[in-house]
């Protein structure tokens, strides 16, 4: 007969520690155009990619403690970003539990505290917050799921609609955090929604007429398994937690998993190990499909008037195409307008600068993108996509401190503003 320690041993899965980044030193590289062979010398030492799309001309990475001199003996044109990036992961914060809004028989509750707001949050406190967002609007909104992901956790958002009732005007969808690792963009979707149902309630110009005109799709957390495995395993993870036959890494990204221009070379790598690995096919996820017939679906009613996917970092506003850099949307200009008024809008509230124009020729190529998705066979009239505060990895990259919660909503709030009064 087995011991009772023996069976218990035998019983217990392997756990895998969390990732630690404890004396990771941060650098950006800058790649003198040759990308290929700067990631070829890299490939030798254990780095972890902290840049933020394919931007060639360099590289962000985190260099393990134990690599650090090689790193340094390779001579390549860095410089230092973060002396310790377990350091600035400290600065982010514990994940604060959050108090549900405790609800009186037949009383309609108020907005969930602005406490919200000064600490991130675990995923099933992002859907207790859209629940408590509805009991405060119970009239004018309703929760859904628009499906599951691949562990089977809900996709979900918050409808919003106005005097019409539901349904009766174009949509507006937003998308957040189908990279698990940019933690700003969810509370600051949220700080969006909030503003356009305390808006609506205290009957402001801007909020009761775009929710009296638009059906909302807020969502803001579309990845939740990639998001769960951030503060379970590693804070750095980006994509989905998809297992592939036959690969050693785990993971496709979502926003190259699009089926649209799927694999234009450049724009997405075939490589599981990469961080932009874009799957074996054109929308072989399964967060694509909740993602492509939710989007479809209500679009289909009445039409899609915006379309917004929410990413950080990096302070851009992208455009149609990201796929092709020779061609730019049919209503470019009128885009380019908007977009150049919502760059002011936010640059008011605390100067921060926001680039922005079509993807491809403004920033970098990509392919598979919600963005050309959302334009070409969606049918959205404006189809954008954001890259938050900071600016760069020596801001703090996708590790912000919990005081830039705020900020970054009001920034995007004043943004929307705009757009929603000039649309
Ligand atoms: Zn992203």
């Amino acid at each position: 007969m087995k011991s009772a320690a023996g069976a218990l041993a035998l019983a217990l899965p392997f756990v895998a520690a969390k990732a630690s980044y404890d004396g990771y030193k941060a650098f950006h590289i800058d790649s003198h155009h040759s990308y290929e062979a700067l990631q070829e010398k890299l490939s030798a030492l254990h780095v972890v990619d902290i840049g933020c799309g394919d931007d060639h001309d360099h590289l962000d990475i985190a260099v393990a403690p134990e690599d650090i001199a090689a790193f340094e003996a390779l001579g390549l044109d860095a410089s230092v970003v973060a002396q310790d990036v377990g350091v600035e992961l400290a600065r982010e914060g514990a994940l604060k539990p959050y108090t549900a809004t405790v609800k009186a028989a037949g009383e309609v509750p108020g907005l969930p505290e602005m406490s919200w707001f000064e600490s991130y949050h675990e995923f099933e406190d992002h859907l207790q917050f859209l629940e408590d967002v509805h009991a405060a609007f119970p009239n004018n909104s309703e929760t859904f799921v628009a499906g599951e992901s691949l562990e089977g956790r809900p996709i979900s958002g918050i409808h919003l609609w106005g005097r019409d009732g539901p349904n009766a005007h174009e949509a507006i969808v937003w998308h957040g955090t189908v990279h698990a690792r940019e933690w700003i963009v969810a509370p600051t979707v949220e700080y969006l929604l909030y503003q356009l149902v305390d808006g609506y309630q205290k009957r402001t110009c801007t909020a009761v007429r775009a929710i009296d005109n638009y059906d909302f799709y807020i969502m803001p957390v579309v990845n939740p398994d990639g998001f769960v495995y951030t503060y379970t395993d590693d804070r750095l993870w980006r994509k989905n937690r998809q297992h592939r036959e036959g690969a050693t890494c785990v993971g496709t990204d979502i926003n190259r998993n699009w089926p649209h221009h799927w694999d234009v070379p450049g724009g997405s790598s075939p490589n599981p190990c990469s961080g932009t690995y874009r799957g074996e096919a054109p929308g072989d996820t399964p967060e694509m499909a909740v993602l492509t017939n939710h989007t479809l679906e209500v679009g289909g009613r009445n039409g899609l008037k915006l379309f917004v996917d929410w990413h950080a970092y990096s302070q851009l506003i992208m455009l149609p195409y990201g796929y092709d850099c020779s061609k730019a949307a049919e209503n470019n200009d009128y885009q380019m307008e908007l977009a150049g008024g919502v760059a002011e809008a936010i640059r008011s509230v605390d100067g921060r600068v926001f680039v922005y124009g079509p993807t491809c020729p403004t920033i970098y190529q990509t392919s598979g993108v919600s963005m050309d998705w959302a334009y070409d066979i969606a049918g959205a009239e404006l189809s954008w996509g954001y890259e938050l505060r900071p600016a760069n990895a020596r801001d703090g990259g996708f590790v912000l401190p919990p005081e830039d919660i705020l900020v970054s909503g009001q920034e995007q709030w004043a943004g929307i503003k705009h757009l929603l009064n000039n649309f």
